[in-house]
């Protein structure tokens, strides 16, 4: 930041996140072809107006991902108020000033009157300038609060199913890897963090029967019994069309088993009802259950629950299949 912002205040370009992101990746040398670009464009054009920055925005750093985003805002709202603090104390020591001599006029001569009508005057349109400056950093501040509202959306958005408001693949795949992270870390021996995949039995069926847009109610039933099952014991992703995935740190591979079984059991046992009136036939998913060795990695675990998951279709379907840890599936 106190690389970029100097290099910032240079170019034609207003002082913006846009253009913030792009001196920032120059100065963190974190892309080079942005950094090349910028280099190329400054030899011919001396310094970047507001169409080239943003140029350079969009074809280098514009798949930025809303994380980053939210940093970048962050940083520049704390520049921002850190500019318009120091914009209030000028403007306060100006407008101190401007008293004074307003103070001392009184006691000065009268051959002094034009000099100190005109110092005056330079005073009044100074106090009017820090003025001007103020009303515009506040404007930014109230800008970058709009746009971080905005990237904490998209960021929000980016990270959980629209239709039925899990996790989705993205979140759940980052969460995975920084779960076993940490249970590698807490527990090198244990890595008591369980995973279960869970998929809806014949699904293809009851989109095929009834429509497309009742199979996404059953989605959405499924997510919202998944979701009570697990409460606060564990993560539920949507992470494939009619696939789940179930996080569960700190949980025992007999206990996910439990978990799961009792997940199996609350869909078994409901029934869905059409708008009509009309109760469908029982809805079933099939479970696979695995639970981390230690240093495993995302891929693996997956992969063992899914095998699992595999078991329990082929035996049969509305089943629990448990894999263990030399990947043989019991
Ligand atoms: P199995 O018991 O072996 O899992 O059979 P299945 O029919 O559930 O599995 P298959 O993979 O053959 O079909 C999955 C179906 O899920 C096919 C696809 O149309 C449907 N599907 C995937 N995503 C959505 C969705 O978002 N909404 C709806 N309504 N259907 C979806
Ligand atoms: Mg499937
Ligand atoms: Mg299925």
């Amino acid at each position: 930041m106190r690389q970029a912002v100097p290099l910032m205040s240079q170019q034609a370009a207003a002082l913006h996140p846009v253009s913030y992101a792009v001196w920032y990746e120059y100065v963190a040398r974190s892309n080079a072809p942005l950094q090349k670009a910028v280099d190329d464009s400054l030899t011919r054009l001396g310094r970047l107006d507001e169409a080239k920055t943003y140029a350079l925005y969009r074809q280098h750093i514009s798949e930025v991902d809303p994380r980053t985003a939210e940093l970048v805002a962050d940083v520049f709202e704390r520049v921002l108020s850190g500019m318009s603090d120091s914009a209030n104390r000028a403007g306060l020591q100006t407008e101190r000033y401007s008293h004074a001599l307003e103070h001392l006029r009184g006691s000065l001569p009268d051959t002094a009157e034009g000099p100190v009508a005109e110092i005056l005057e330079h005073t009044a349109a100074m106090v009017n300038a820090v003025h001007h400056l103020r009303a515009e950093l506040a404007a930014s501040q109230r800008e970058i609060r709009d746009l971080r509202a905005e990237v904490h959306r998209a960021r929000h958005d980016s990270l959980v199913d629209a239709l039925t408001g899990l996790a989705n693949r993205r979140s759940f795949d980052e969460r995975l890897a920084t779960l076993l992270l940490d249970a590698n870390i807490s527990a090198p021996d244990s890595a008591p963090l369980c995973l279960a995949l869970a998929d809806i039995d014949h699904f293809k069926r009851i989109n095929d029967r009834y429509g497309h847009a009742f199979g996404d109610e059953v989605l959405k039933a499924v997510a919202r019994a998944l979701s009570g099952v697990v409460g606060h014991d564990g993560v539920v992703a949507r992470i494939g069309g009619e696939e789940f995935a179930i996080l569960l740190p700190m949980m025992s591979l007999h206990h996910a088993r439990d978990l799961a079984e009792r997940a199996r059991s609350a869909i078994a046992s409901s029934r869905i009802r059409r708008a009509s009136g009309e109760t469908l036939e029982r809805i079933t998913i099939s479970l696979g259950v695995a639970s981390a060795s230690a240093n495993q990695e995302p891929a693996s675990l997956l992969e063992f629950a899914d095998a699992a998951l595999y078991r329990s279709k082929q035996d049969g379907r509305d089943r629990v299949t448990v894999a263990t840890s030399s990947g043989v599936v019991s």
